[in-house]
């Protein structure tokens, strides 16, 4: 029989282990796990921290005894892997329970990591002084940690996991404060989005701190890099984490441009009978010629089975990975596929934008909840090359949509014809991903041009007249600096009043705006509605 060793327990090891026991049953499968549990719900520890999850057994989705009756693994709990001789083919194993206890070996025909990734850590004074919040032995401090009362909490990193654990120790009534060195919380997420998000954090008590960095950790809390200090009688650290590569250093695997293990699109290493999954390795991104680092689970998972499936000889399609990630913050949901527009910039890439602030479900529905979504895509073949959406509910079944538009290779416009699931409770006759299609379709095919919010002060200095197609109290409760107000259902008795143009057109999301530019252009104006409205330019300054 084949020997096959799993180096990490939990997402993609334990993953490939089962997969494997149901492709061939008479492998020996031999999965060592360095702590002291295997198939833990690491993205459930927040919960565990803030209560939500009150019971630890609940974040313990298997047992080493349970995958032994069920699967015939060999699961072994509290053991590291210390080496791996490639020539001999065994890895060598030594207990964490005994230090000194002799390093034994295990001989494999293929194996597998998945040792997942490390926190990053800073280099400053107190750094040992903050907590982590990895494993469930991390978690169990921190609620070990709560249940001495402390009143404050700095949480550093305000990234999904940061903010996750922000919530939850709000949640038992300590004062939190989140620090984030980027200029915005949710770096994954364009700025105009991650306002939503901040809001949501402040209207909750959490107060937050961006653009400065930890310098110090005392025990009564931090000094910034600015001098200030901020109280905190408990501090997390989650400012990201790295690919876990020591072993794969040790044994000489080869290593990507962002220091992961290098894989190929069968996920083997550089070592044909050693594969590598989940957060330890580069993946193929799906926007760009190029690798990334992308430490989620759905990824893990979906790598161990398709590492399973080539071992056992089953051909499988080669994907690659969008990123598609999703945070709750108390009441709002942030989403995101694909890539930002940072990151496109960065990369030199030609883009454009699409906006749409609908409600979740028909708004005569009770409890319908308003969200804002962004999709940029390729002007040129319409590929859809990134998405996020910040609302309540409903924001995680657009942004799986879009992110299927996407691993399906949609073009953005064809967004307009998807057939999606209608009743009053859940959604409109015109989904808002049907809105993003049809806007993208007036754009790339029927010369409906959208300008960016931070292209307004630009086209007034060239002389384009702003035009607030909202009526006149909406005007007058907050408007563009530069603009007139022309109420849509005004715009054709006014046309002598507002001058020829061209016109640079906006109303709240864009809807109105959209009505006013076509009437205009159909006059035989230049018109241009700004994208995602008033709201959106809002939400940018
Ligand atoms: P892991 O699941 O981390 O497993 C690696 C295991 O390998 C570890 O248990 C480690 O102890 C073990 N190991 C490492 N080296 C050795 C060695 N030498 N010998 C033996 N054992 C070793 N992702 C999402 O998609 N959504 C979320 O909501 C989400 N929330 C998260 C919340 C938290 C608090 C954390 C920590 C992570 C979260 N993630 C989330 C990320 C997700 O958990 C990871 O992407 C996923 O678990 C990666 O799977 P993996 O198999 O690569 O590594």
């Amino acid at each position: 029989p084949r020997r096959v060793v799993i180096v990490g327990g939990v997402a993609g090891g334990m993953s490939a282990a089962t997969r494997l026991r149901r492709l061939d049953e008479h492998a020996v499968i031999t999965v060592l796990e360095r702590s002291g549990y295997v198939s833990y719900a690491s993205c459930g520890l927040p919960y565990y921290v803030g209560s939500v999850i009150e019971d630890e057994e609940d974040l313990l989705l298997q047992t080493p005894a349970r995958l032994h009756a069920r699967f015939r693994l060999d699961v072994r709990v509290g053991t590291e892997v210390v080496g791996i001789d490639r020539e001999r083919h065994y890895v060598r194993v030594r207990s964490m329970d005994h230090e000194s206890a002799q390093v034994t070996t295990i001989e494999y025909d293929k194996l597998i990591l998945s040792p997942g990734a490390s926190a990053i850590g800073l280099d400053i004074p107190g750094y040992e002084r903050m907590r982590l919040l990895r494993t469930v032995e991390d978690a169990g401090r921190l609620v070990g940690d709560l249940s001495k009362t402390p009143r404050s909490a700095v949480v550093v990193g305000a990234g999904f996991v940061g903010l996750e654990t922000a919530e939850n120790l709000a949640r038992h009534g300590l004062a939190v404060t989140v620090v984030e060195a980027a200029p915005q919380v949710l770096p994954a997420l364009d700025p105009e989005l991650a306002i939503l998000v901040e809001d949501e954090l402040l209207a909750h008590g959490v107060a937050v701190i961006t653009g400065t960095s930890v310098a110090e950790v005392h025990e009564w809390g931090v000094i910034l890099d600015d001098g200030r200090a901020v109280e905190g009688e408990l501090v997390v650290a989650s400012v990201g984490v790295r690919p876990d590569v020591r072993l794969a250093r040790i044994a000489g695997l080869t290593l990507g441009a962002h220091d992961g293990i290098a894989v190929d699109e069968a996920n083997r290493t550089s070592d044909p009978d050693i594969y590598a999954v989940g957060d330890a390795v580069e993946k193929f991104d799906a926007i760009g010629d190029t690798m990334s680092l992308i430490a989620l689970a759905n990824v893990a998972n979906r790598q161990g089975r398709r590492v399973a499936d080539h071992i056992c000889g089953r051909a499988s399609r080669h994907v690659p990975s969008l990123g598609t990630a999703i945070v709750q913050v108390f009441s709002v949901v942030a989403a995101t596929t694909g890539w930002n527009e940072r990151r496109l910039v960065a990369a030199g890439r030609r883009y454009r934008v699409v906006r749409t602030h609908p409600m979740d479900h028909a708004s005569y529905y009770p409890g319908a909840e308003s969200m804002s979504i962004k999709v940029l895509f390729d002007p040129d073949n319409g590929m859809i090359l990134g998405a996020q959406a910040v609302g309540g509910s409903g924001v995680d079944k657009r942004i799986d949509i879009l992110a299927t538009a996407m691993s399906g290779r949609l073009p953005v416009e064809e967004l307009a014809n998807l057939e999606l699931a209608y009743s009053p409770p859940f959604s409109s006759a015109k989904d808002p991903v049907n809105m993003l299609g049809y806007l993208a379709e007036n754009m790339r095919f029927a010369g409906c041009d959208l300008a960016e919010p931070n292209e307004i002060a630009e086209l007034l200095a060239h002389g384009w007249t702003l035009l607030d197609v909202r009526t006149e109290e909406e005007h007058r409760q907050g408007s563009i600096p530069g603009s007139v107000c022309a109420p849509v259902d005004e715009l054709r008795e006014r046309l002598d009043r507002i001058g020829t143009g061209p016109f640079l057109v906006y109303c709240a999301v864009g809807l109105r705006g959209h009505i006013a530019t076509t009437l205009l252009k159909g006059l035989g104006y230049r018109a241009r509605n700004v994208s995602g409205g008033h709201r959106t330019y809002m939400a940018a300054q």
